[in-house]
């Protein structure tokens, strides 16, 4: 039987989020089944976001995260958080995936990921609308050896995994059988933390694996880009004065 995909997604009422759910709804629904499709929001279920995923045609479950914080950058680590304990508590088996809902995934990257046994990552390509350019972040591979990290310099110094939130999958037993899986710690998982940004990947990762040895690089020679995180920040979209749409943007 085929590997079960459990597709980790945070969202929250904005202007564009229909038109995000949408989309990575009706790839999801493309994904030769079983894909589970896990969707948090903070606080209370919408009744917009029930709605799109009542009429999406996959698997899901709607899950709420009543850890509020106000700090907008920690909002989406509590709501992922809440689904690793679900799927903790539910013993859920399957490969494990965050997927931002603004993000751009391909067919590729859902099969892809499939193969994972362990822990898999990839190579995600970063595209600023401010910079105009995209850069690579993930592992460097031969062949399905993971040899090194696509870095830039800054950061090198401070961050053991260079892996974006997208790119990396792992199977969701090394939750709660460590020792089948050689974890580094037999304690229970810390889950996300609220660490800085761009440092809540590694201090994650460090807890389910001891190094480089213990991870797949897919496709073997990561060649191959199969999601793209875009950075566009809606929040500073302009939109004539008296036009601001700040609800989920549900009736066309
Ligand atoms: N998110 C959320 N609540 C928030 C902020 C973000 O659920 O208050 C979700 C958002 O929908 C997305 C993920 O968290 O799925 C990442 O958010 P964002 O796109 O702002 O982060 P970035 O892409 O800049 O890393």
């Amino acid at each position: 039987p085929r590997k079960q995909l459990i597709v980790v997604t945070p969202t929250y009422n904005r202007a564009l989020q229909a038109y995000y759910l949408n989309r990575l709804g009706q790839v999801l629904r493309l994904v030769k089944s079983p894909v589970l499709w896990i969707v948090v929001e903070m606080n209370a279920a919408s009744t917009e976001t029930a709605e799109i995923l009542r009429n999406m045609g996959i698997m899901y479950r709607h899950l709420v995260c009543m850890k509020n914080s106000t700090d907008v950058k920690d909002r989406g680590v509590h709501q992922r958080n809440t689904a690793i304990e679900h799927i903790e508590r539910h013993r859920l088996d399957g490969i494990v995936y965050f997927a931002d809902d603004d993000n751009i995934y391909s067919l590729e990257l859902f099969e892809s990921i499939r193969e994972i046994s362990r822990f898999g990552t990839w190579p995600v390509s970063m595209l600023a609308q401010s910079k105009n350019k995209a850069i690579l972040e993930g592992p460097v591979c031969n062949g399905s050896h993971v040899i090194g990290w696509h870095t830039n310099e800054k950061s090198k110094r401070l961050r053991r995994f260079h892996v974006d939130m997208s790119g990396f999958a792992f199977n969701s037993t090394i939750l709660w059988d460590p020792k089948r899986w050689h974890r580094p710690t037999s304690d229970p998982i810390r889950q996300l933390d609220t660490v800085k940004e761009g440092f809540q990947e590694t201090t994650f990762i460090e807890q389910i694996v001891e190094d480089e040895s213990q991870m797949e690089g897919i496709p073997p020679g990561c060649y191959r880009v199969m999601n793209w995180h875009v950075h566009i920040e809606s929040r500073e979209l302009l939109y004539p004065k008296g036009w601001m749409l700040q609800k989920n943007l549900h009736v066309v």
